[in-house]
C-alpha cells in the first residue's frame, strides 16, 4: 500500500514531530488507488482495490535539541506572570 513520507523536525525535548513536507511513496500495485500503476485509474469499481493509505511515516530530516515552536509558545502563556506557580512537567 502507499504511504506518504513526512520529512521533518524532531525535537528531542519536548518529543514533538514537526512535519516540513509530505512525499508519497507509491507501492506501485495495480489494485491501490493511490498507485500509479492502479489498472482502474478512472471510475475504479473493484471492491478488492485498496482504498486506504497506511499510516504516514516519519522521516526526521533535522534533529532540534529544543522544543518546537508550539511548546515554548504554551511555556510562554503558562509561565511569565505566574513566576510563583511551580512548572508542572
Ligand atoms: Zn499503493
Ligand atoms: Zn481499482
Ligand atoms: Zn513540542
Amino acid at each position: 500500500m502507499c504511504h506518504n513520507i513526512q520529512d521533518g523536525r524532531y525535537h528531542t525535548v519536548c518529543g514533538h514531530f514537526i512535519a516540513m513536507s509530505t512525499r508519497m511513496q507509491d507501492c506501485m500495485r495495480p489494485d491501490c488507488l493511490f498507485s500509479q500503476r492502479h489498472a482502474h485509474p478512472t471510475g475504479c469499481k473493484s471492491a478488492s482495490c485498496q482504498r486506504l493509505m497506511t499510516v504516514p511515516q516519519r522521516n526526521p530530516i533535522r534533529i532540534s535539541e529544543t522544543k518546537c515552536a508550539d511548546c515554548l509558545m504554551r511555556e510562554r502563556e503558562s509561565g511569565g506572570l505566574h513566576m510563583s506557580r511551580p512548572l508542572i512537567t
